[in-house]
Parts: C-alpha cells; sequence; structure tokens
C-alpha cells in the first residue's frame, strides 16, 4: 500500500467577519487531498483535511518540502508493524526530517494539516470514524455519540448593531446550544460592556456567555477589561494578551475572578507547558486550553501534549480545540475533551458539521461515517473530490 499523490490548495474564505484584531477579507486555507492506492468499496482512500481558519493557506511549505519527504520517503517507512495501514507517527517523523529547533508556527500549520489528513485516510481504511480510531488508541476505548459544543459567534461586522448581536444570539439558543461566545476589544470598553449586557439578557438562564479578545490587549487594557467583567460572571475570558505573553497573563489570571482560556495561537508541546507553567492557568478554575491541531503539528503530538498536561494534573475536561469543523469535533470526541467549538453560518463550506448531524441541548450528535466524515459536508466535500480527481 502506497501514497500515491499529496496535492493542495488554497482557498478564500470570503468572509467580511471582524474579530478585534483583524478582518477575514484576505483570509485564505489550505485543503490538502492524502491519496493512496488503498481500494475501499470499490474507491481509492483519500484522506482529506484543511487548516482550519484563522491562519493563512500554506502550501509553499507542503509543496517545498513536506510533501516530497512523504512522496520519496520508502513505503515502509510510513507503514504501521502490521504493515495494513498507514502509521501516522511514522509520517509525522518523515515531515520532520531536516527541521530545525523551534520556529514552530512556520512548519506546524503545513505539517498537522497534512498528519490530520493521514489520520482520515488511516480511519477510512479501518472502516471506522475517527472518533472511534481515536477513542481506542488514546482514551481507554471511551467511545461517545456526542460532544458538547459551543458556538464562537458574536463577529464585529459592518453595520452589525447590537440588536443585531442579540438577533444572533438568540437564534444560536433557539438552535439548541447552551453556550455562546462573543468578541471583545473591537469596540470601546463602555461599548463593548453593554454588548455583553445585551446578550446577557438574551441568554438569561438558558446557557453561559463566554468573551473572546483575539490578543488585541494590552496590559493595561487586559486588566481594565478583566476587572470590568469580573462581575458577569462569563463562562472564560479568552486571549486578552499575545498568547506568548505569559508575565502579563499571570497579571491578568491575579485580576480576574473568572476563568481564562487560551492556546489557538500556540504550535508547540513546550509552549503549552509553559503556558501552564508560567501563564497563572488553573484548571480548578475552569480555565481552558484551545490548542488546534491541525494547525499544531497534528493528532500525534497532540496527544503527547496531553500526556505532558496530565503530568501537570491538567484535566481533559479543560480543553476545547479551537477550528468549529469536524476535525475538532472527531478530536474533543475521541480524546474525551471538554467540547467543541461550532461556527453555523459562518466562513461558508469552512464552517460546521455533517449536513445530518442533531444538536440536542448543547450536544452535537456524531457521524458514523468512515473517517473524519467530510463526505456528510457537500459544500466542503465538492471541493475535496475536485482536488483529488474522485
Ligand atoms: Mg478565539
Amino acid at each position: 500500500m502506497r501514497i500515491t499523490d499529496i496535492r493542495e490548495t488554497a482557498i478564500p474564505l470570503k468572509s467580511t467577519l471582524a474579530n478585534s484584531s483583524f478582518n477575514f477579507s484576505e483570509m485564505t486555507t489550505s485543503v490538502v487531498a492524502v491519496i493512496t492506492d488503498v481500494m475501499r468499496d470499490g474507491k481509492k482512500v483519500c484522506g482529506f483535511a484543511f487548516n482550519s481558519t484563522g491562519r493563512y493557506a500554506c502550501g509553499a511549505q507542503m509543496r517545498a518540502r513536506f510533501i516530497p519527504r512523504i512522496l520519496n520517503a520508502e513505503t515502509k517507512s510510513l507503514l504501521n508493524e502490521a504493515g495494513d495501514n498507514f502509521d501516522p507517527e511514522k509520517i509525522l517523523a518523515v515531515m520532520m526530517r531536516n527541521e530545525k529547533a523551534g520556529g514552530h508556527s512556520e512548519r506546524s500549520v503545513a505539517i498537522g494539516t497534512i498528519e490530520v489528513a493521514v489520520w482520515d485516510a488511516v480511519a477510512k481504511i479501518e472502516g471506522k470514524p475517527l472518533h472511534r480510531v481515536l477513542a481506542e488508541r488514546y482514551n481507554g476505548g471511551k467511545v461517545v455519540d456526542k460532544v458538547f459544543c459551543y458556538v464562537g459567534g458574536g463577529w464585529y461586522a459592518p453595520g452589525k448593531a447590537t440588536q443585531d448581536l442579540q438577533d444572533e444570539m438568540r437564534r444560536h439558543l433557539d438552535t439548541g446550544y447552551t453556550m455562546v461566545k462573543m468578541k471583545v476589544g473591537g469596540a470601546p470598553l463602555a461599548e463593548d460592556m453593554s454588548r455583553i449586557e445585551a446578550v446577557k439578557a438574551i441568554i438569561g438562564n438558558r446557557g453561559e456567555l463566554a468573551v473572546d479578545a483575539n490578543c488585541k490587549f494590552s496590559r493595561d487594557e487586559a486588566i481594565t477589561y478583566a476587572k470590568a467583567m469580573s462581575r458577569y460572571k462569563l463562562r472564560w475570558y479568552e486571549e486578552p494578551c499575545d498568547p506568548l505573553d505569559f508575565a502579563t497573563l499571570a497579571e491578568i489570571s491575579d485580576a480576574y475572578d473568572g476563568a481564562l482560556s487560551t492556546g489557538e495561537n500556540l504550535f508547540s508541546t513546550q509552549d503549552v507547558e509553559n503556558l501552564v507553567c508560567f501563564g497563572s492557568l488553573r484548571a480548578e478554575r475552569g480555565d481552558v486550553i484551545q490548542v488546534d491541531p491541525p494547525q499544531a503539528y497534528g493528532i500525534v503530538q497532540y496527544a503527547r501534549t496531553l500526556d505532558m498536561l496530565a503530568r501537570h494534573g491538567w484535566p481533559r475536561s479543560g480543553l476545547f480545540p479551537h477550528g468549529g469543523n469536524q476535525m475538532s469535533l472527531a478530536i474533543a470526541a475521541g480524546f474525551g475533551l471538554g467540547g467543541a467549538e461550532s461556527y453555523p453560518g459562518v466562513f461558508g463550506p469552512f464552517a460546521g458539521f455533517a449536513d445530518d448531524a442533531k444538536l440536542e441541548n448543547g450536544y452535537l450528535s456524531l457521524s458514523d461515517r468512515p473517517g473524519i466524515g467530510f463526505e456528510g459536508q457537500a459544500g466542503l466535500y465538492k471541493i475535496m473530490r475536485e482536488l483529488a480527481g474522485i
């Protein structure tokens, strides 16, 4: 069995949305197809992935280094012991050949996206959904049929008024979500506080609210917001400052009464370990780590990060991978994490889950389709099928 080709294409997200720090008008994502010569149900097995949203396409690194390394590797060096499937750990090692330490984000997105596409193929060859394969390997076989899922929404958009924000949040709750998140930091403090109060009025006792500052704030702004928001009993205050500014994060942690979250912009196990050791995150307070596996070397490395976190006593319930897509949904289910994110109605085909997924009381049902399950997302799967030529 061989990987016969790996293809990449950059697709624009075409979104008018913005958070406090940047808009998505130029945003692209890399879609990857790992094509094998393994046949299932009369068709070639192809693994697919994309690099989530919020990081630009990274095809140049894939085409120059990581794809050739895999295609030029000896076939046996990519297979498991039994020789009956591909081995993502070995394929990760092949991609990391001749790479210097550090500088993770220069390659972690490209490598992680290819690695997750390999997992899609591995699960399809096993004939199982990815969440089941991951549960068997990494979570003692605890297979679940639904995952807690919250909405990452509340974006700033041209002409969007507070009433529109309230309408958006009401829609999410009416759909079945019990937790929503909104952006802060893109308006003056007083306006953001009245946006929070307006959304809290809509939620009432139907659920919880979190806020996301997308690393916008200086130390003083972050602490001012922390003090102003302490009274709202938010589920969490996300990315108040630069993700590697552990000293400032520790100060914010002392100034804020609620839970903090960060990590979607950390790309290595070591950075996450530093965050836990020096950023004063506290699991017992409900703090959350949001590493996004396709952007951070993929699933094998994510398992290593979880092993490291377990040594620090960090529970899996304190992990919510960023992403709002079927990859992070399968990963949250397979590893038994706290939950996953969802972006209903934004980012076109790159948001959302299987077209037949059901949402009930904040939990999203999982599909039994082999692999990640992109075949259940008509719009996205069309792009992937065209890329693979199948
Ligand atoms: Mg975020």
